[in-house]
């Protein structure tokens, strides 16, 4: 294990999930903080290594990160879906001003937020996904990595990360930096796959430590972080941001990609999973998404 210190609570006392991905010779695995619950990939890739995760195959054939081969255009209506879920609230909260997505890909949600009335920006570390988003939608992109990038500050009204803060190496960095290039009223928007607080991840990890098995991926680390409820707060809590609408919620089980799983592998999962719709929906325990909207604490109107 090369982790020293949890980014988060800044304990050293991490345990080993059996899980590993594997990829260009490289094992990484996945660890725990038994002191606040954060997940992340042991060794943490290089900045450089991150990047060429995010070449055009990505876009073209890995868009579910692994999970099944899927392009961003195949992803589109449910981009669109995202859209007009998130913008309602966000338009309550903020009916108009600059808006900022980080990790835009093809620009779709951008483009329903223009439609909304809003000034739109977005940024993109894949060149040829930024030119697109600019030829489709005519939306302003800038190409590169948000944490290498300089904006101004107080600058936007709006930042929003859909499925990109577990891709980020250095989380709290990025939202200082979020922090800083809001305007004082302004608010962050973050939604984050939490599949590591289902059912079917915590009853696979307990089968796999009785069996003393580990789970090998053959794809790259994608998600740096894995995060559950409270670690995501967590870390926006400690960097000042005051929640205005957290929303745990659930993937609809009919929703899962698993056309390649075997009948039995499709039957268990899917009990389990029916299950734990069920019991998120009910309780909102297991919940496998999260949305966080949060403002800037300096209450400064
Ligand atoms: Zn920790």
């Amino acid at each position: 294990m090369e982790k020293d210190f949890c980014q988060l609570c800044g304990k050293d006392d991490f345990e080993e999930i059996p899980v590993r991905h594997t990829f260009n010779d490289y094992n990484y695995n996945l660890i725990h903080c038994n002191n606040c619950n954060l997940i992340t990939v042991d060794p943490m890739p290089s900045s450089e290594t991150v990047k060429s995760f995010y070449r055009d195959e990505y876009f073209e054939k890995d868009y579910r990160c692994g999970v099944k081969s899927h392009s961003y255009y195949e992803e589109e209506s449910a981009a669109i879906e995202k859209a007009n879920q998130v913008l309602p609230i966000v338009k309550n909260l903020k009916p108009q001003g600059t808006l900022l997505e980080i990790g835009c890909a093809g620009g779709t949600f951008l483009d329903q937020a223009s439609k909304k009335g809003y000034q739109t920006m977005g940024v993109e570390v894949s060149t040829s996904m930024s030119q697109k988003a600019s030829e489709l939608y005519g939306v302003k992109v800038r190409q590169g990595d948000f944490e290498e990038l300089e904006f101004m500050d107080e600058s936007f009204d709006i930042v929003c990360m859909f499925d990109v803060f577990e891709h980020l190496r250095e989380p709290r960095k990025a939202l200082e930096k979020i922090y800083k290039i809001l305007k004082h009223t302004g608010i962050v928007v973050i939604d984050v796959p939490t599949t590591k607080n289902a059912l079917a991840f915590k009853l696979s990890v307990n089968l796999l430590k009785i069996f003393k098995k580990t789970r090998r991926i053959s794809s790259p680390p994608y998600h740096l972080y894995e995060y559950l409820p409270n670690t995501l707060q967590g870390f926006m809590s400690q960097v000042g941001f005051k929640p205005c609408e957290v929303r745990k919620y659930a993937t609809p089980p009919w929703k899962y990609l698993n056309e390649d799983e075997s009948k039995i592998k499709k039957l268990v999962l899917g009990t389990v999973r029916y299950l734990n719709y069920f019991l998120s929906i009910t309780f909102k325990i297991y919940t496998d998404r999260l949305l966080v909207i949060a403002k800037k604490g300096d209450d400064q109107e």
